[in-house]
């Protein structure tokens, strides 16, 4: 797999504390903060703490330990926030954009929980 990782990226640079953030929920691998300028009442990033560019990057070469620990923070912070179905939640939409077509403005590994209201079409007409 050939992703070239930028340190400077946005997301590094909040891992290594030099950009402030609203987290969520940390754990050993992976940080969930809000969303800067969010797009619904509930817009949380969710991202690993390893030098990862998309999400299939991640998904391909991120370790046993990490997806896990990635899909279980996913996990409860939608019931954390009341947003997961089982816990009376509305739902949300989980969004993971990735390179050119997918729009990716940070080049560090993210995915987007958005809820607190109907989420709308999925994807814009072109
Ligand atoms: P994407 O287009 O999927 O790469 O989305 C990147 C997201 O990062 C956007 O929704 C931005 O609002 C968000 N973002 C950029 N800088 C920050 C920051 N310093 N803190 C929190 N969110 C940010």
């Amino acid at each position: 797999m050939s992703y070239d990782y930028d340190d400077q990226n946005v997301f590094a640079r909040i891992l290594r504390g030099e950009i402030p953030n609203e987290t969520v929920l940390e754990t050993a691998h992976t940080l969930a903060f809000r969303d800067i300028r969010p797009q619904a009442p509930v817009h949380v990033l969710v991202i690993p703490k390893g030098r990862y560019v998309t999400y299939d990057h991640f998904a391909a070469a991120a370790t046993a330990e990490e997806v896990i620990d990635f899909t279980r923070t996913v996990a409860r912070i939608c019931a954390d926030l009341d947003l997961a179905p089982d816990v009376g939640g509305g739902g949300y939409r989980l969004i993971a954009n990735s390179g050119a077509d997918g729009l990716q403005e940070v080049p560090h590994m993210h995915v987007h929980i958005l809820g607190g209201r109907p989420m709308g079409r999925m994807v814009q007409p072109a």
